[in-house]
């Protein structure tokens, strides 16, 4: 079936995390932003797709009208994984990584969608996954606060939500002391740190939150891309390392794996190239012996197949089985309000109808659209 359209949509919803606005990329990010991508065959059906688009989405957008979009249209939607791999042939010369990829990501969770509704099915099904699909175990993802006070609080609020672990945006030991002092032992706490420091300053720094018992420190070298520093810091403290969210495709990921840098591997759908190069990581990482826990701190479609995934996931369910990131932050809205918000235990529904499983809120997609 033929590509007749391809439009996409950006979103900035506001949230509420109850601190300062946080600031990644060098801007704070007064809303979120959601770059939908829709899809539609010749035959009227249509599919959603998701780019990571947080302070970079005129420029995903226009990626993908000005240059992916002309190279589809009129293609086969139903051959996904050589099509994109010529589309990543295609590409190649505007960088392997960053705009480039969370355009190409957006495109292939669409055509998933397409796939997984054209054969009645929800997507995880389709990839492997069990036809009633289980819900899934989350940790909330806490934005960055930099007050000791207000990390505390957090964590006791999400812990009375039934959140099972927590994960900190955070670099200062006091702020990692005061949640573990909240939470007690026991409940896995992982520290996000965004690659701030060098192998030198990041040893240092691994033997001081080394008491608070980190279940992991996640990106704490800067570049992200320096596996053979990370491998180091990682054996040589004893420390479980996570990383990945800033790789794409499986090709990067297994230099990543090859290297040991890491514990857990972070594979982002909006950002490695889709649906398509999650499950080749997933696949790296069990024969490694790696357990792939998805960044997911999003809120369209990219959720959805970030959920997906993990009912596909060989070891859902399991103990060393993924937990899906849940930013832990009150949205004005949501296009999914049945799926984004925790059921019992801090678990997640993974939507059991065909494709992705649930449609985007219309009325959000009208109310929260960015208009030029
Ligand atoms: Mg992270």
């Amino acid at each position: 079936m033929r590509i007749s359209r391809i439009d996409t949509i950006p979103l900035a919803i506001p949230h509420e995390h109850g601190g300062p606005p946080p600031a990644w990329g060098g801007q704070a990010w007064e809303a979120l932003n959601i770059l939908l991508v829709r899809i539609e065959t010749e035959d009227g059906a249509v599919g959603w797709g998701e780019a990571f688009s947080y302070n970079c989405m005129p420029s995903v957008q226009a990626m993908i009208e000005a240059t992916v979009a002309p190279v589809l249209i009129g293609r086969d939607a139903t051959g996904i994984t050589s099509l994109m791999r010529e589309l990543q042939q295609a590409l190649h010369l505007f960088g392997r990584y960053g705009i480039t990829m969370f355009a190409i990501s957006a495109i292939d969770i669409a055509l998933w969608d397409l796939a997984a509704k054209r054969a009645g099915m929800p997507l995880g099904h389709l990839l492997g996954g069990p036809a009633a699909p289980p819900s899934v175990p989350g940790y909330a993802s806490l934005l960055k606060y930099r007050d000791r006070d207000l990390v505390a609080n957090k964590v006791r609020e999400a812990l009375g939500e039934g959140y099972p672990a927590i994960k900190l945006h955070e670099t200062g030991e006091s702020e990692v002391a005061a949640a573990r002092e909240a939470m007690g032992d026991g409940v896995p706490l992982c520290v996000d740190t965004n690659c701030p420091w060098t192998l030198v300053q990041a040893r240092v720094m691994a033997q001081r939150l080394k008491p608070h018992d980190l279940h992991w420190l996640e990106e704490p070298i800067f570049p992200p891309e320096d596996f053979a520093a990370l491998a180091r810091l990682q054996r040589e403290s004893g420390v479980d390392l996570a990383g990945g969210e800033n790789a794409c495709t499986a090709f990067e990921f297994r230099s990543m794996l090859d290297a040991g840098a890491v514990r857990y591997v972070q594979p982002s759908v909006t950002k490695v190239g889709g649906v398509t190069e999650f499950f080749k990581v997933v696949a790296l990482a069990e024969a490694r012996g790696v357990t792939v826990m998805p960044h997911s701190p999003y809120f369209g479609p990219g959720w959805l197949a970030t959920l997906q995934l993990l009912a596909a996931m060989p070891l859902t369910g399991h103990p060393e089985g993924g937990w899906i990131e849940r930013f832990y932050t009150r949205l004005e809205a949501t296009l999914y309000p049945e799926f984004v918000s925790p059921v019992e235990g801090g678990r997640f529904r993974i939507p059991a109808g065909p494709g992705l499983g649930a449609e985007p809120d219309a009325d959000v997609m009208r109310d929260y659209r960015v208009r030029a």
